[in-house]
């Protein structure tokens, strides 16, 4: 443990960072084993959950000098209460296991396009968005390894694993979201009633009608459809001069999609659906407009995966087709890298037609493609995703990374800031911002959970002294 090694490469060839091993936790106690050892030794730790954050740096450590902190084998489902509808689980559970416990019960799971096999909790900690809501609203409680090696529960979760719900006094659970406060060794999901029909909408438009489409989606987001699941405009794709040949097979620069869920009775989804059709059919350019019933939809559908992942069960056959591997284990090898740049965008036509155009300019400036997705997760706001896939070699890999951190800069600049980051920017994140945000005081909550510096340096939160790690 005492040698440092340089990282395996991440998907998203990040710098390598030299690490002093892995070790491996099995339980709570292991966990509060290793951060008091840690502390001990004046060493740092990066947990990870399954370590499948793709395209934001996998399992590698913001830091050098880190030992990086494995969870995988947490692999307890420590309450399933299906007369409620929840679960707590534990870091290794993944979404497969818990939709597949979940199969011929009255609750599914909100799962995301993501590997079947990466952790429900590592996604949520990052702000993940599902197919069916921002993964923040599963989010009901956590147990928590402070740095000190103290173990608190947040949100209503009690020592027993059950939670009745948020109980009095300050709930600090997103304190534990996208920061290095502490080790989550347990978190409380919120299930999904399993709806009677579940709808997916897929409508595709002409490139030339954007502002139309932009517009219809923005009516569905705030239209309050029962049972609207997160609507999504995707598969905008901004090619430069030079072309992609990163790009999956698949991709048409000529059109993009409007797609999302519907859940519900059958006469309610139906009269959901009655009023997306209408709005979309009303709608400039519509080349296309399919209504699939899931239950239905035959396994040779382009839209198939799809329609999976609104039924809740994860697939990770179109993710395979996209980074060109047979086997997910062997996705940070690929042959194409894949970044990621997330900024979180107002939902108005006027704003994200800017948003567009400042990434297109960059884009070109950078010789460099992006796919582009706006998941609606409110009425008045929008995730915004940018796929950044490149070839390895070394010249596209530097202008796919010249092209995130250009965009970082532009989209700050147009005061659009990143909601989700990645292992290079993740320290600068709440420092870039400080002008027009007051967060600085979220340095005293570092000092209070982790005086000693143990946990995930860089992570977001700096604390006092960055006295481990080194960037
Ligand atoms: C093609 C493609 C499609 C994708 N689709 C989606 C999508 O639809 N939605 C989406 O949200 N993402 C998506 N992703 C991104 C990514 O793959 C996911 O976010 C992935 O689920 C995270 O991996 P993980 O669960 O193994 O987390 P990890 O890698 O284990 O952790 C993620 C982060 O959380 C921290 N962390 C993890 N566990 C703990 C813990 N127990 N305590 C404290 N900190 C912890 C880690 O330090 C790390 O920074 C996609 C990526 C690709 C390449």
């Amino acid at each position: 443990m005492e040698t440092e090694a340089l990282a395996d490469p991440d998907l998203g060839d990040h710098r390598r960072r030299h690490v002093r091993g892995t070790l491996f936790a099995g339980s709570t106690a292991d966990v509060q084993d290793a951060v008091r050892t840690a502390d001990r030794h004046g060493t740092a730790l990066y947990p990870v959950s399954t370590g499948r954050n793709w395209g934001m740096g996998s399992r590698t450590p913001v830091t050098d000098g880190c030992t990086v902190l494995d969870l995988r084998h947490m692999t307890r489902i420590r309450t399933l209460d299906l007369d409620r509808g929840y679960a707590v689980i534990e870091p290794g559970v993944s979404q497969r296991e818990l939709a597949q416990r979940l199969e011929g019960t009255p609750w599914m799971l909100n799962v995301t396009a993501g590997c079947a096999d990466a952790s429900f909790v590592g996604n949520t900690l990052e702000r993940g968005d599902g197919t069916i809501r921002a993964r923040s609203q599963d989010l009901l409680g956590l147990e928590v390894v402070l740095g000190t090696g103290e173990l608190m529960t947040t949100g209503g979760l009690d020592r027993h694993g059950r939670l009745p719900g948020s109980v009095a006094g300050p709930d600090l659970t997103r304190a534990f979201v996208q920061s290095n406060l502490g080790v989550v060794t347990a978190m409380g999901v919120g299930l999904i009633p399993r709806p009677e029909a579940i709808t997916l909408i897929n409508a595709t438009f002409t490139r030339p009608a954007l502002g139309s489409a932009i517009d219809a989606l923005t009516r569905i987001g705030r239209a309050a459809f029962a049972g609207t699941g997160l609507f999504r405009l995707k598969e905008l794709f901004i090619v430069p001069e030079s072309g992609s040949p990163a790009l999956p097979e698949t991709a048409d620069p000529e059109v993009l999609t409007i797609q999302g869920p519907l859940l519900g009775s059958r006469a309610g989804v139906k009269a959901a659906e009655e009023g997306v059709r209408d709005i979309v059919a009303g709608a400039d350019g519509l080349v296309s407009y399919r209504a699939l019933d899931t239950a239905t939809t035959p396994a040779d559908d382009p839209l198939y995966a799809r329609t999976l992942f609104a039924r809740g069960i994860p697939d990770c056959r179109s993710l395979r087709q996209g980074l060109r591997v047979n086997s997910c284990d062997q996705a940070d090898r690929a042959a194409v890298g894949w970044m990621m740049f997330l900024p979180v965008v107002p939902l108005d036509h006027d704003i994200l037609i800017r948003s567009i155009d400042i990434f297109s300019t960059e884009a070109e400036r950078h010789g460099t493609a992006g796919m582009l997705e706006f998941n609606v997760t409110s009425p008045h706001s929008t995730n915004m995703v940018v796929q950044i896939p490149f070839m390895r070699d070394p010249d596209s890999t530097h202008r796919a990374h010249s092209l995130r951190a250009a965009a970082r800069k532009a989209f700050l600049a147009a005061g659009f800031p990143p909601y989700r980051s990645n292992i290079d920017q993740a320290p600068d994140e709440i420092a870039d911002r400080a002008f027009g945000y007051l967060d600085g005081p979220l340095d005293g909550l570092k000092r209070l959970f982790d005086p000693a510096g143990v946990i995930a340096p860089g992570r977001y939160i700096n604390g006092a002294d960055g006295r481990r790690g080194s960037k």
